[in-house]
């Protein structure tokens, strides 16, 4: 499951569909459209969807830089900043993958890029310390302080 994207290979003067940077990258086509949602942008108004090689390069680069670099649990790394940043409003969504681990994700409060990161349910605890996290699977929320009227929506576009 833990493929390294081969970025070496991307040509930066080439644009590639996402099955052919799967491709060059080694990696599946559902890889390369997480990446999309994670930040990767895409060339406008192109169908089927293009990406040029140099943002592949830069993007795989950021994402490699965010692995070797912890972000701390207050913080997000965004890809589209290239930066560790607060959640937008303080707030996270956490998405079990399983009893012991899941996914946090949050808006980036400078270019609203969804910035995600993995949690273990253990450490939840710490994280909520200095966000409001919200289950949208369905479990109670973890702060209690939290105010049940901010409603928000930006959790439906993953
Ligand atoms: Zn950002």
């Amino acid at each position: 499951m833990n493929h390294r994207a081969d970025f070496r290979r991307v040509k930066r003067h080439r644009t590639y569909t996402v099955s052919e940077l799967a491709r060059v990258t080694g990696v599946h086509d559902h890889t390369v459209r997480v990446w999309i949602k994670a930040g990767l942008a895409v060339l406008s108004d192109a169908r089927p969807i293009l990406i040029s090689g140099e943002e592949a390069k830069r993007f795989l680069a950021a994402r490699r830089v965010a692995r070797k670099r912890p972000c701390g649990p207050g913080r997000f790394y965004c890809f589209r900043c290239r930066e560790p940043r607060e959640p937008a409003l303080g707030m996270a969504d956490y998405i079990p993958f399983d009893d012991t681990i899941g996914n946090l994700s949050a808006l980036c409060p400078v270019c609203s890029t969804v910035m995600n990161k993995r949690a273990s349910l253990a450490r939840l605890g710490v994280v909520a310390a200095r966000m409001e996290v919200a289950f949208p699977m369905g479990r109670t929320r973890l702060n209690e302080s939290s105010d049940p009227s901010l409603n928000r929506d930006f959790g439906k576009d993953r």
